[in-house]
């Protein structure tokens, strides 16, 4: 029976969780290669909560640093496009520090894999991820307008560098078809441990949403469905509606359902979380508006003209080329180009897009 852990925790002392969470999954790393792979969606601040928070990546590096492997290595792909980024969003979201020396750009070197030809013949994930004798996953409890959530199967979209993962999107060309990529994705290279920072997570428009909510929870397995699963469960969302669950379930990746799981500690739903507006709801709760989203007539994102500053980020990442400036000076969308991917929602520096 797959086991997940729901620990007490705030990041002063998020060491105490971290120690638990290795006495219940113990990892024999000693003269192995680590690499340890944080959400880091994009250069933010750690109060924003858009990424894994440093004391929680501190804490698990000083406890795998004991533990003797060969090797450590500390890294993520941001962004959709951008290589040179990936230094700067490990500096700026104060994960540089906390990798203490074992940063890397996991972005500079990949190695090409046959892959699920309905979206493309292959990919190419970073080297040091396929690689590593030992992976360990670190994501963040967040809402996510095209997945409802985005936790443990989620945060391996992450292993690939740069540009293929804009062009994944726009292979996957629907929502629908995205909830299965993402599994495709992460069974590339299954990690071993998932520690999920819950200290503070999001709810909303999710996952570079203003609204943060307090949690004070470390979550861990090394099952990713499970652990998804109780995810789900916590923001009041039943894990069976969720596509990418089912598909994982199908290729035997896990179990979602919560009386099949080991619960270690106390499996709560948090009282009124909002899930992301009508993405979220749609998914999970009606079909009707599921076949609406699926034939992508209904979401569009919409640039908020008092907050937009006119970065052009949104326009440079997306992959369709749906978005230009429009009139009023902030970016509008081609309705019949744009797929819903939401990537250029994740990409605003001043969560100036909303899905309307
Ligand atoms: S406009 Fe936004 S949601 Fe639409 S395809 Fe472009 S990046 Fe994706
Ligand atoms: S990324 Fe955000 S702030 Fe920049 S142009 Fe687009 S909507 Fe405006």
């Amino acid at each position: 029976m797959c086991k997940v852990l729901i620990e007490p925790a705030d990041y002063e002392t998020v060491k105490n969780a971290v120690e638990r969470v290795f006495e219940l999954f113990p990892i024999k790393a000693a003269g192995k290669k680590v690499l340890i792979k944080p959400n880091v969606l994009r250069a933010s601040q750690a109060e924003e909560g858009i990424v894994t928070n440093p004391a929680v990546l501190r804490a698990v590096v000083k406890k795998v640093e004991d533990l003797g492997p060969s090797e450590i290595v500390v890294g993520d792909n941001p962004g959709l496009f951008d290589y040179g980024a990936n230094e700067e969003s490990f500096r700026r979201t104060g994960l540089m520090d906390a990798a203490m020396g074992y940063y890397r750009n996991i972005g500079e070197e990949s190695v090409t894999m046959e892959f699920n030809p309905d979206y493309m013949p292959s990919v190419s994930p970073s080297r040091a991820v396929m690689e590593a004798d030992i992976i360990i996953s670190l994501p963040k409890f967040k809402t996510h307008g095209l997945t409802v959530m985005t936790g443990a199967i989620k945060n391996s979209y992450g292993i690939l560098p740069g540009a293929q993962k804009a062009r994944l999107h726009q292979a996957a060309g629907s929502p629908e078809r995205f909830h299965d990529l993402i599994v495709e994705v992460f069974r590339l290279r299954v990690p071993d441990l998932f520690i999920v920072d819950a200290v503070v997570g999001m709810e909303g428009n999710g996952p570079a949403s203003p609204e943060l909510r307090q949690i004070g929870r470390i979550l861990a397995s090394d099952n990713a469905v499970a652990l998804d699963a109780v995810i789900a469960k916590m923001m009041g969302c039943e894990p069976e509606l969720l596509k990418f669950l089912r598909r994982a379930k199908e290729l035997g990746l896990g179990e979602y359902d919560i009386r099949k799981i080991e619960i270690i500690g106390e499996l709560k739903q948090i009282p009124g979380f909002k899930l992301p507006p009508l993405g979220g709801e749609a998914i999970t709760s009606n079909e009707t508006i599921q076949t609406l989203m699926t034939s992508r007539t209904v979401l569009r994102p919409k640039a908020d003209t008092a907050t937009c500053t006119q970065c052009g980020t949104c326009i440079d990442h997306c992959a369709m080329s749906a978005l230009s400036m429009g009139p009023e000076g902030v970016p509008v969308v081609d309705a019949d180009t744009c797929i819903t991917c939401f990537c250029c929602q994740e990409m605003c520096p001043e969560k100036a897009i909303a899905l309307s």
